[in-house]
């Protein structure tokens, strides 16, 4: 097998933990939380109830934020108590809670085996934004993420995904019928969301669907480092908002950055990004790109990333460097950022400044942690710089 599809299929391939727990779960309870509607109508068949009940289910647990089905008073007393011998309604445990003086707050929750992952919440005065996690640590090995440093242990399963958003609905005080406390939810914490393709797409069928948060697509955003081959499939079969970390302007910074860029070149990535839009009807494609003090926000590099942008549906926000220990980068000044941002406006491209939020927990991006016990062999970036290593001695040896 390549290196390029042992790594795509690393989302199917790496999760041999969970799985295995997952179908022990079975034997015991399915975790209602990851089935989206259909697959709970076919679970409720299975119990030998009417399919629609599956709808009454779906209101309680995600319009109500009811986690018990003695609750449910009116679903038939013996469903309930089938219900309860062979399904849960069960969230991740919470380890911890922080909140900064921005109201950020952040908490870590447990993944079983003394793991742990993050998700972080942002109140701002015209919505709240959940910051979720999609897996225990990530295996893409970013130089200017924390939580790369950590390493990877597993998938997070769909229902975990789900789990931390009815959560957070419950400990921010999300009153039935009350406002939207939650009105966003991105997919930016722990992990890269497409590399653990089969559990996040359950997850967001249940984000969109109006029994389930009711989210409009253009509140559910995506955040990848650019597994190509997976955009493609996301194209075809979910329309949430897109969000790539571009974080350079050329393929050889980049591929120092985020070292997926060796398999998946920027030329590759946009052209997979463009298509996203044309299938999805989008609007843009958001560009994160992490300003790291004299690496990669110069008015030339600026001026390149327009030229790759210009023309095309593309928005870039510009994220601070947010700093963790070991870090080999500091954060480009205020000035720096301004003057970039400057750049890109004039050349026609739309850009924006994230604010910097909670960082004073380690709350804000990048600075995820969670706890994490690696269980990658070799980091990717080493993996990919090897595989180039041997490609080129064979190149060299056969005078290629
Ligand atoms: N794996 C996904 C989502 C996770 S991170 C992805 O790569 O897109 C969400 C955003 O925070 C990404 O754009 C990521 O590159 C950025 N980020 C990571 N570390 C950071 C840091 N130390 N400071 C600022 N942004 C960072």
């Amino acid at each position: 097998m390549s290196e390029q599809s042992q790594f795509d299929a690393a989302g199917d391939q790496l999760p041999a933990a969970e799985d295995e727990g997952a179908e022990t779960r079975q034997a015991e309870r399915v975790n209602l939380l990851g089935l989206p509607r259909e697959q709970l109508e076919a679970f409720c068949s299975a119990l030998g109830s009417r399919p629609f009940r599956a709808r009454q289910l779906m209101s309680w647990v995600y319009k109500r934020g009811c986690g018990r089905f003695e609750d449910m008073t009116d679903l038939a007393r013996d469903f309930r108590a089938r219900l309860s011998a062979r399904a849960e309604l069960a969230v991740p445990d919470i380890l911890q809670r922080q909140q900064a003086a921005d109201g950020t707050c952040k908490w870590l929750l447990s993944a079983g085996n003394g793991q742990a992952f993050e998700m972080v919440y942002i109140p701002e005065s015209d919505r709240g934004t959940l910051c979720i996690s999609s897996q225990v640590g990530c295996a893409l090995d970013c130089s200017f993420c924390s939580t790369a440093q950590q390493g990877f242990n597993r998938n997070l399963s769909s229902a975990e995904i789900v789990g931390q958003v009815w959560l957070a609905n419950r400990e921010l005080g999300f009153q039935p019928g009350g406002e939207r406390i939650i009105t966003n939810v991105v997919l930016m914490g722990m992990g890269e969301p497409l590399a653990n393709y089969r559990q996040v797409l359950p997850a967001l069928r249940i984000f969109l669907d109006d029994l389930g948060f009711d989210l409009s697509r253009r509140r559910v955003t995506l955040s990848t480092s650019g597994l190509v081959p997976q955009i493609y499939r996301l194209a075809q079969d979910i329309n949430v908002a897109l969000a790539v970390s571009l974080h350079a302007p050329d393929d050889a910074l980049r591929s120092r950055l985020v070292p997926i860029n060796r398999l998946h070149p920027i030329a590759e990535l946009l052209e997979a990004c463009w298509h996203y839009i044309d299938e999805q009807n989008g609007r843009s494609v958001t560009f994160e790109y992490v300003m790291l003090d004299g690496v990669n926000d110069s008015a030339e590099q600026a001026r390149a990333l327009a030229r790759l942008l210009a023309g095309h549906p593309a928005k870039v926000n510009l994220i601070p460097f947010n700093p963790f220990p070991g870090s080999p980068y500091r954060r480009s000044s205020d000035d720096v950022v301004q003057r970039f941002r400057d750049v890109l406006i004039r050349a026609g491209v739309h850009a924006t400044v994230r604010r910097t939020r909670g960082d004073e927990i380690d709350a804000a991006c990048g600075q995820l942690v969670g706890r994490v016990h690696d269980r990658t062999l070799v980091r990717l970036g080493s993996r990919l710089a090897a595989a180039a290593r041997s490609t080129q001695n064979a190149a060299t040896r056969t005078g290629a």
